[in-house]
């Protein structure tokens, strides 16, 4: 008799539609499942449903021994980023809560337009697939928990179906820094780096004894933490959108007869943008992760209107120093910079922009990957959530080292060394050794993690 198999995405983050079971047609003792990843609700902005992150369950019973299963994404090529499967290898689990159980099924592939695993069952009961290590809201309430014993957290607002909007805040430094996670709810990654900076910062783990660099730190800034910007995206399992289907990086500003942010579409950024008004701003950073890339890099507010050789030099200095303090962060492979003031003035609506600008101040967007981190690669677990808390504990030091220069008057960056001068990033990571194979080589322009114009098209008139 061959086993039960159940599929089911009922649990906070889930993503997956079940389509069917069904005989695998080369092994006669496998069974193909086959899965579609389900869209977000409809952007309006983007005119687009995006659609990436999956995460699912399956159930099995009466195993009369160990049984393949070969999944199948029959949807991959329909997703928001198609091109960034290449690469990518699927999480699994049996214990879907304790976040550092995943590990990575390394013959994941990306071939015909799906992306498919196999995995033998030794047993029976329930295992857990993911693009990336959910980050639950069940967890999301005890990290808030854990913080109201050591600093002050209020609620900014509320989301579109009525989840807090916490942010935690303490020091009482005069330089105000912001740090904002998970804009992006599919970007879980984001969420367990908010863990590692929180944790380091308030002691959690330690009873709320905290190390010399943290005490300093305190005496330099006031910090304002928002650990999930988008807890109903996180909940229902979207890539990029709240519940009705916002993309909150894209809702920091009006776009022509777009107006934005709104209590009625997008009060999650509302609340914050209105407390920022309150504090003012001296650093921002805003945390996510790029489907596609396979390294931690930060993207700067380069060319807003305000932007110069101070903006420049600060973003330069930071991301070097976090470079320094951690080795998972590199400066080289990133987003590559827009050409032109005219590009960005239409994407004054992106977090890093809006704040940059209206603020006049460093203001950073940090991605992490989805895939293995190819700066210290570790085929086995990849980028995982373990190392997002420790990026983000980490990032107290580059927040230390650019902490003088932040709102100085005068040429500071004259006097700073030349490993920290700005770096041009590009995306072209496979470099020279694909250069003559097109197949291999992304030749895109991109920005801000926007999706292709080209796919978009093709994608909306049902042709991918
Ligand atoms: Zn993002």
């Amino acid at each position: 008799m061959p086993p039960s198999i159940s599929i089911s995405d009922a649990f906070d983050g889930g993503n997956i539609k079940f389509v069917e079971q069904r005989p695998n047609k080369n092994d006669p003792a496998a069974i193909d499942v086959i899965v579609h990843i389900k869209p977000d609700v409809y952007t309006e902005l983007e005119e687009i449903a995006h659609m990436q992150y999956f995460a699912f369950r399956v159930t099995i019973g009466d195993l009369d021994g160990p049984q393949k299963i070969n999944y199948v994404v029959e949807n991959a090529d329909q997703v928001s980023y198609p091109e960034a499967w290449s690469g990518t290898t699927v999480f699994y689990s049996d214990h879907v809560e304790d976040v550092d159980s995943w590990t990575r099924n390394q013959d994941t592939f990306y071939t015909e337009g799906t992306l498919h695993w196999e995995h033998e069952h030794d047993s029976n009961g329930s295992f857990f697939f993911s693009y990336f290590p959910p980050y639950s809201y069940a967890r999301h309430l005890t990290l808030i928990s854990k913080c109201a014993q050591y600093a002050h957290v209020q609620t900014l607002g509320q989301s579109l179906e009525g989840r807090e909007i916490e942010c935690i805040s303490l020091g009482s430094g005069p330089l105000v820094c912001w740090i904002i996670h998970r804009q992006h709810p599919g970007e879980t990654m984001a969420e367990h780096y908010a863990e590692g900076v929180l944790t380091r910062l308030l002691g959690l783990e330690t009873e709320g004894q905290v190390d010399s660099k943290v005490k300093k730190l305190l005496n330099m800034y006031t910090f304002y933490i928002v650990p999930c910007m988008c807890p109903d995206g996180a909940v229902l399992g979207h890539l990029r959108t709240n519940a009705c289907g916002a993309n909150l990086n894209r809702e920091w500003a009006t776009k022509g007869e777009y107006e934005a942010p709104t209590m009625e579409r997008s009060p999650e950024v509302f609340s914050v943008l209105k407390k920022m008004d309150e504090t003012g701003v001296d650093c921002f950073l805003d945390i996510h992760g790029d489907e596609e890339l396979p390294y931690n890099f930060t993207s700067g507010a380069n060319f807003v209107p305000n932007w110069n050789k101070r903006l420049e030099s600060l973003l330069g200095a930071f991301t070097s120093a976090y470079s320094r303090a951690n080795s998972d962060m590199q400066q080289k492979i990133g987003y590559p910079p827009p050409d032109s003031p005219e590009e960005v003035v239409k994407y004054l609506n992106v977090a890093t922009n809006q704040v940059a600008y209206r603020f006049d101040c460093l203001a950073v967007t940090l991605e992490m990957p989805f895939k293995d981190c190819l700066s210290n690669p570790d085929p086995e677990r990849g980028w995982s959530p373990a190392r997002s808390r420790k990026l983000g504990a980490s990032v107290l030091e580059p927040l230390e080292y650019v902490h003088p220069y932040l709102r100085a008057e005068g040429d500071f960056w004259t006097n700073l060394p030349q490993e920290d001068a700005y770096v041009v990033t590009t995306d072209d990571y496979e470099g020279e050794e694909h250069a003559d194979e097109q197949e291999f080589k992304l030749l895109k322009k991109r920005f801000y993690s926007d999706v292709h114009e080209i796919h978009k098209k093709l994608s909306m008139s049902g042709q991918r």
